[in-house]
C-alpha cells in the first residue's frame, strides 16, 4: 500500500491522469537531465583520451573499440528498446563526440583563425594581399614573348600589380597545348619585371618548385593539385607565397587542411583561392561557391581570393561574381585577360580582352570606396 505524503500509513489519495502525467514527465525531465549530465562527463573524458592519443602519435578514431562498445551494450540491452535502437543511440553518442574532436582539430590548426586574431597580410616583394583589394590578371596561358609583353603592359599601366600566366598547364586532354615550360617561366618573369609587377605561376610538379620559384614572385598550385600533398609539402619548404586553389569537389575543411600542409612546412605565406566547384548546371564551367569565401574568412586568417574565370568560364558574368566575392569578403580577384583572347591556346572563351577588361575593371572597382581605389592605384 503507497504510503500517504504525510508519512502516515493513510492510503495515498488516488491521482488524476493529470497528476500522474505530470509526476512521470517530472522523472522524464529528471532523467533527461542526469544523461546530459553522464554525456558531458562523457564528452569530457574523451576529450582527455583524445589529448592523451594526440600527445602519443596514437590514431584518434578508433572504429574497432566503437564496434566493440555497441556489440557490448547490445548483448547486455535489458529492453524495452529494440537492439537496433541501442545501437543507433550509441552510434549517435560516439558521432557527437568525433564532431566534437572534429571542431578542437580544425580551432587547432596552424591556419585557423585564432581569437581576435587580425587578417595576415602576405607580401610578395613590396606588394601586400590581404589588405586591400587586389587584381591578380593575365592570360591562362604564357604563349609567346609578345602576347605577354603586351598583357603586362596593358594591365600595368591599368594599376594591376600582379600579372598571371601559366608556364605548366594541366589540361584535361593530354593533346592540348601544355604550357611552354621553363621558357614561359622567362617570358612571364621578363614582361613582370619590365613594368614593374609581380608575377604568378603555377607548379605542377614536385621537381620543379626550385625552378618556377626561380621565377616566380607566388607559386600557384592548380585545383587539380590541391590534395598532391607531396607538392603542398614540396612548396611549403620554398621561399615563396603560394596560391593554393580549392580542389574541384573540395570542402573547405579539406582545403584548409591542404593550406595546413604548406604552413606546416614552414611556409605562412599562403592565399587561398575559391575558383567554383563542380555542380550541375550548364550554364557555367563551375559555380562561384560566395559562401566559401564568407566562410573562409572566418575559419583562417590567410588571404582568400576569388578567380571569377575559371568559375564562370565565360565572360559576361564576371563583373557581378568578382562584386559578389569581394562582398563577401574577398580581398582579391583572379582574371583572365588575353590581348587577343579568340587566338588563346587555352581558355579561350573564358578570357577578357583588353576593352572588356576596361569594363570589368570599372564596374568592379569603379565603384569602390575612393579610399580603397587610391590604395589600389
Ligand atoms: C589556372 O589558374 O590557370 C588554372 C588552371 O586554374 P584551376 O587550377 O583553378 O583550374
Ligand atoms: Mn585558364
Amino acid at each position: 500500500m503507497a504510503l500517504h505524503d504525510d508519512g502516515s500509513r493513510r492510503p495515498a489519495p488516488a491521482r488524476s491522469p493529470d497528476e500522474e502525467l505530470a509526476a512521470l514527465r517530472a522523472r522524464v525531465d529528471g532523467i533527461n537531465g542526469a544523461l546530459l549530465d553522464l554525456f558531458s562527463e562523457r564528452a569530457r573524458i574523451a576529450q582527455r583520451i583524445h589529448a592523451v592519443k594526440t600527445a602519443t602519435g596514437r590514431p584518434v578514431h578508433d572504429p574497432e573499440r566503437e564496434r566493440q562498445m555497441l556489440e557490448r551494450l547490445v548483448a547486455r540491452n535489458p529492453g524495452p528498446l529494440a537492439d537496433g535502437a541501442v545501437a543507433h543511440l550509441f552510434g549517435e553518442i560516439f558521432a557527437a563526440n568525433k564532431a566534437l574532436m572534429e571542431v578542437g582539430e580544425r580551432r587547432a590548426l596552424r591556419v585557423a583563425r585564432k581569437p581576435g586574431q587580425p587578417d595576415t597580410v602576405v607580401w610578395a616583394g613590396g606588394d601586400a594581399i590581404g589588405a586591400a583589394p587586389v587584381l591578380i590578371a593575365g592570360p591562362c596561358s604564357v604563349e609567346n614573348a609578345l602576347q605577354i609583353e603586351q598583357a603586362a603592359a596593358f594591365l600595368a599601366s591599368r594599376g594591376v600589380r600582379f600579372l598571371r600566366g601559366g608556364a605548366y598547364k594541366p589540361r584535361t586532354s593530354p593533346y592540348d597545348f601544355q604550357g611552354l615550360g621553363e621558357e614561359g617561366l622567362e617570358l612571364l618573369a621578363a614582361a613582370a619585371h619590365r613594368h614593374s609587377l609581380r608575377c604568378v605561376t603555377e607548379v605542377t610538379d614536385t621537381r620543379h618548385v626550385d625552378l618556377v620559384c626561380r621565377y616566380a614572385d607566388v607559386v600557384q598550385i592548380g585545383a587539380r593539385n590541391m590534395q598532391n600533398f607531396e607538392l603542398l609539402k614540396e612548396v611549403g619548404r620554398a621561399r615563396r607565397p603560394v596560391l593554393l586553389k580549392r580542389g574541384l569537389a573540395a570542402t573547405l575543411d579539406e582545403l584548409l587542411f591542404a593550406a595546413e600542409y604548406v604552413v606546416g612546412q614552414g611556409n605562412s605565406a599562403v592565399i587561398l583561392c575559391e575558383r567554383g566547384i563542380r555542380s550541375f548546371g550548364r550554364e557555367t564551367r563551375n559555380l562561384l561557391d560566395v559562401s566559401a569565401v564568407a566562410l573562409l574568412r572566418q575559419a583562417t586568417a590567410l588571404p582568400v581570393i576569388a578567380d571569377v574565370s575559371h568559375a564562370a568560364g565565360r565572360k559576361d558574368i564576371l563583373a557581378p561574381l568578382a562584386r559578389a566575392a569581394l562582398a563577401a569578403g574577398a580581398q582579391g580577384i583572379l582574371l583572365e585577360v588575353h590581348p587577343c583572347p579568340a587566338a588563346a591556346r587555352s581558355d579561350a572563351q573564358q578570357q577578357l580582352d583588353f576593352e572588356e577588361f576596361d569594363r570589368f575593371n570599372e564596374a568592379v572597382f569603379g565603384t569602390l570606396e575612393p579610399a580603397l581605389r587610391k590604395e589600389r592605384a
